[in-house]
């Protein structure tokens, strides 16, 4: 039996969003006990940092091995993106999940824009979401600075603004990324370690790795703990807590609340992600200066770049913006490497290959959604994940769109590397809606504007799983500054009502083989 102290707020995931919900109740509220529980391990030190900090590529890759033999919960257990195994859905192949110390955050790509428009939630007051945004970039180091040394960066944004920009819209411009800058101008990606900070070190927190939470426990309304499970020696136990956030990402926290017999109207509804299409193409020697550096050693295809093509301080990451009158958002990468084979001989400068990635705003749909069938278990005892998700008419409409203005955008840059492509549902890796906030308890919302899951008095939801919008902005930053509210509303509800005497009982309670 374990023997940790008494908790005040259990949060489950330790991905961006809980590592952020765990820092904030850790800054907000005076001196309460937070203990995360992750049912990953973690990838390398500092725990939750991003893979690709990981200067040894042999030890970056044996932390990703690992994943696949360690103890985690691995729906389908197939591995897709690196650090992600996909859920194996018919109807979103591309589906996919990451079970570590940090969640996706060790392994995404780190672009953080607000949303706008129809994408900024109206339940909650403007001024307060600003203001969590602004929290939120702080928490993951936003700067739209880091590609500033990027050759052929201003050509890039130069081109795509005499095509995009309109009066009234947000012009082309850097992509703001959760990346910092070394001294030496090495480029550092940011997620849950830097959120975290000194976190993991405070009296009264603590990172538990390796377990797994099973059911959140209710009596009445009122979420009373948490059952979790040690992966590796199998002990089950309870955690009593005050208040409980899940923050389990979009497929895994309706998974738990299911499991615990938390079964709003909209659980796992209102599934939705960004249709995605990608092109490449060779900037035109036009917009290249000729001083700019050859890139003699630009490996043939991104394949064979060392390191997986990761983005190096002569990539550049530009933006073109989503407007609501133009239903995507495009992000264009300088890659390190091309796509596709590039003729024999032919000089390339670097930063001229160029990536272009559009994400496209889905409508949302019920019956788009996550769903969970008694006696479908997972190998955890969990409710199997099962996944109904189609495009409608007007989805496709814009992701036709979304294919049209690639290819002008591929052409306009210079040489189109082949024809832009759709990618298969599941492949933004940004899911959205299966726990969405509402102002008011109608059915169509799973939580309140601060993630308190409507019916409970204490049990709070977190992630993109909250955004209630159809968006094409990429999530991570709107549902960490969620998150950020959600803690200062934990901490406010148990200022209010201050702990009991210890309990009798002690902090963690094995529970019975079922
Ligand atoms: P996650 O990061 O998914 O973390 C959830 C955590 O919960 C996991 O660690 C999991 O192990 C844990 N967990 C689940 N169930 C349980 C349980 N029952 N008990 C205990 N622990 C549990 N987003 C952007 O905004 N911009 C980008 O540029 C971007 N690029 C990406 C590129 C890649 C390659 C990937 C993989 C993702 C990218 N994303 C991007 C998505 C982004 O990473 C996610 O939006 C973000 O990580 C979500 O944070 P989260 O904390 O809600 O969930």
């Amino acid at each position: 039996m374990s023997t940790s102290h008494d908790v005040d707020v259990v949060v489950v995931g330790s991905g961006p969003v809980g590592t952020a919900v765990a820092r904030e109740l850790a800054d907000t509220g005076s001196g309460l006990r937070v203990l995360v529980l992750e049912a990953g391990q973690a990838l390398g030190d500092p725990a939750g940092g991003h893979v690709k900090n990981i200067a040894d590529v042999e030890a970056r890759d044996a932390a990703l091995a690992a994943l696949a033999t360690g103890p985690g919960p691995l729906p389908g257990g197939t591995p897709a993106r690196p650090g992600t195994a996909l859920v194996g859905a018919p109807d979103m192949p591309n589906a996919a999940i990451s079970t570590n110390v940090g969640g996706m955050g060790a392994h995404w790509t780190a672009a953080c824009p607000r949303p706008v428009d129809d994408e900024v939630p109206d339940c909650v007051d403007p001024d307060v979401l600003d203001e969590a945004l602004t929290r939120a970039e702080a928490l993951l180091a936003v700067t739209t600075h880091a590609f500033d040394r990027a050759p052929l960066t201003g050509a890039v944004q130069r081109v795509l603004g005499e095509l995009f920009d309109r009066p009234h819209r947000r012009p082309v411009g850097a992509m703001p990324v959760a990346v910092t800058v070394g001294e030496d101008g090495s480029l550092h990606w940011t997620g849950p370690a830097i959120i975290a900070g000194d976190l993991w070190e405070r009296p009264g927190v603590e990172l538990r790795t390796g377990t797994l939470a099973r059911r959140v426990l209710l009596d009445g309304d009122r979420v009373t703990g948490v059952e979790a499970v040690d992966l590796a020696s199998g002990e089950r136990y309870t955690i009593p807590a005050r208040a409980v956030v899940v923050a389990a990402d979009a497929f895994r926290t309706p998974q738990l609340l299911w499991a615990s017999g938390i079964r709003p109207q909209a659980l796992g509804r209102y599934l939705t992600e960004h249709p995605q299409v990608m092109a490449a193409s060779l900037l035109d020697e036009r917009y290249v200066p000729a001083d700019a550096p050859v890139d003699a050693d630009l490996p043939v295809t991104a394949a064979a770049a060392p390191g997986g093509g990761a983005i190096v301080p002569v990539s550049g990451v530009s933006w073109v913006p989503y407007a609501a009158d133009r239903p995507f958002h495009g992000q264009v990468m300088q890659m390190d490497a091309s796509p596709v084979p590039l003729d024999p001989g032919l000089t390339v400068r670097r930063g001229q290959v160029v990536g272009l990635g559009w994400f496209c705003r889905k409508e949302l749909s019920p019956d788009n959604r996550v769903r969970f069938d008694e006696g479908d278990l997972d190998p955890h005892g969990l409710p199997a994940i099962r996944i109904d998700y189609a495009l409608s008419d007007a989805d496709r409409a814009s992701v036709a769109a979304a294919v049209e203005e690639v290819a002008s955008a591929a052409r306009a840059l210079g040489r189109p590397l082949g024809e832009p492509f759709v990618m298969p549902p599941g492949s933004s890796l940004h899911y959205l809606g299966t726990t969405r906030m509402g102002r008011t308890d109608d059915g169509t919302s799973v939580c309140d504007p601060t993630g308190r899951v409507w019916g409970t008095a204490n049990l709070y939801v977190g992630g993109n799983n909250v955004i209630p919008t159809a968006t094409a902005c990429n999530p991570t930053l709107t549902a960490v500054a969620f998150g950020v509210l959600t803690a200062r509303a934990v901490a406010a509800q148990l200022a209010a009502q201050p702990a009991a005497q210890p309990a009798a009982q002690p902090a963690t309670t094995p529970v019975a083989e079922e």
